[in-house]
């Protein structure tokens, strides 16, 4: 999993997991572990969310309580860092997500193993 996380093949964690930005190798080239057939669609962009809204409120809570910010400027800072931790964590999420799922080996489909 944490091989996963790290953008690496979450099975030996030789090779990488992501051909390019969130899209997931096939079959890994070392270990030949079949990291595209687990189904990782929906989970990490949900995981992602909650995780950067769990980072991000308590600093607006600090921020609001000492410096007390004009709304418009928490628009401006908050938003676009809630899009930017969103975009590098996406792919962690992910690489754990699959790593977890090869772990509990959950697979699309049954394909009679
Ligand atoms: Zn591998």
């Amino acid at each position: 999993m944490f091989r996963g996380a790290k953008g690496r093949c979450p099975s030996c964690g030789e090779t990488k997991l992501f051909s390019s930005y969130l899209r997931v190798v096939p079959v890994c080239a070392v270990c030949s572990a079949p990291l595209g057939t687990y189904p990782s669609d929906d989970a990490p962009p949900y995981i992602t969310m909650v995780i950067v809204l769990h980072l991000i409120i308590p600093i607006i809570v600090v921020l609001e309580e000492t410096v007390q910010p004009p709304f418009w400027l928490d628009g401006i800072i908050f938003l676009p860092l809630a899009a930017i931790l969103t975009l590098l964590l996406l792919p962690v999420v992910k690489g754990a997500t699959i790593g977890l799922l090869l772990r509990l080996q959950v697979q699309r489909g049954q394909d009679g193993h």
